[in-house]
């Protein structure tokens, strides 16, 4: 079948190979059409809901979600409603609209955005559509492990970012898939965003009162449950790293990539520049480059003066 969502490449890092003798591999998920691995997600979602008969959608999320929500829906002539909070970003938002998607802004913040959302999905007999906590979500992001599993021998050490937990989820599923469980996942927030972390510890979920980092699309204040509880059949080590970390990260993959990503994805890219003593000559480290493409010209003029200058 021909996909919506590309076979991305896998790319050796020759300069972290060069500069610190380590063997690691970055999964380019920013070369999606959507700039970020949701498109996966959201591929396999509308697919299996117009297979079912439903052609109506809604979503709420004004990030990479959304997006690739809108972008799959298009490109399937599914109908979608996207609900957006009012700290979403005009600059997403025209990026949704360019996409032929409905944009409605509801709530401060997301969870109020998504409490109206599911109504208006039981009034209007819409499908609801999560930005994270969907198995047909899961089931579409463990694509990219099939891919590397024809790519690459078995990691020792794979690297993801954390939000809600769908990614994750996603990759816990291609490590099921492809019999790589026995792996070693660093599953990494940022200080602001670390409602997994908190999770993992008091091995309960734990409900962050705010977040507060330039992390947003790591920002959920409660994971899905589902993620606490697969996380413990596998070697899952939570990590976290600060705001300066991802976007020094973020920076340098722009200098050797020539590639511009999120924060969210700079919180992994961070994993091998920053906490490469946890890494050694014999590891392969598989780094998910999960992308982004909440970053205009304008914030990244931002971040720079505010970490950088
Ligand atoms: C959605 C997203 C994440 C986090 O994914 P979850 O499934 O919410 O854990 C990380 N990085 C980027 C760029 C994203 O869009």
């Amino acid at each position: 079948m021909k996909t919506i969502y590309h076979q991305t490449p896998l790319l050796q890092s020759h300069q972290l190979k060069k500069e610190k003798g380590l063997n690691v591999f970055y999964k380019m998920e920013a070369y999606q059409p959507t700039g970020s691995f949701k498109i996966r997600g959201m591929e396999n979602l509308c697919r299996h809901h117009l297979a079912n008969g439903q052609r109506n959608f809604i979503a709420s999320s004004g990030g990479n979600a959304g997006l690739s929500m809108a972008y799959v829906a298009k490109k399937l002539g599914a109908t979608i409603q996207i609900i957006v909070p009012e700290s979403t970003s005009e600059f997403m938002i025209n990026k949704i609209k360019n996409l032929d998607a409905e944009v409605i802004v509801h709530g401060k913040f997301w969870d109020e955005a998504n409490d109206y959302c599911l109504r208006q999905a039981k009034e209007t007999n819409a499908v609801y559509v999560s930005p994270f906590d969907d198995e047909l979500l899961w089931q579409g992001h463990a694509s990219m492990i099939d891919e590397c599993a024809k790519a690459m021998p078995q990691p020792t050490k794979i690297v993801l970012s954390v939000g809600g937990g769908g990614l994750l989820l996603g990759v816990l599923e291609g490590l099921r898939r492809n019999g790589w469980e026995s792996s070693e996942i660093i599953a990494v927030e940022t200080y602001g965003t670390a409602s997994f972390q908190k999770s993992m510890a008091k091995d309960e979920l734990v409900t962050l009162p705010a977040i507060n980092s330039i992390a947003t699309s790591l920002g959920a204040k409660t994971v899905t449950p589902e993620v606490l509880k697969q996380a413990k059949s596998f070697n899952v080590l939570p990590l976290l790293v600060s705001d300066e970390e991802c976007i020094r990260a973020m920076f340098s993959f722009l200098d050797e990539y020539n590639v511009v990503v999120e924060p969210a994805c700079g919180a992994s890219l961070a994993y091998p520049l920053f906490y490469d003593e946890k890494i050694s000559e014999t590891d392969t480290v598989l780094v998910v480059a999960c992308g982004g493409v909440n970053t205009s010209f304008r914030q990244l003029e931002n971040y720079k003066m505010r970490f950088l200058d």
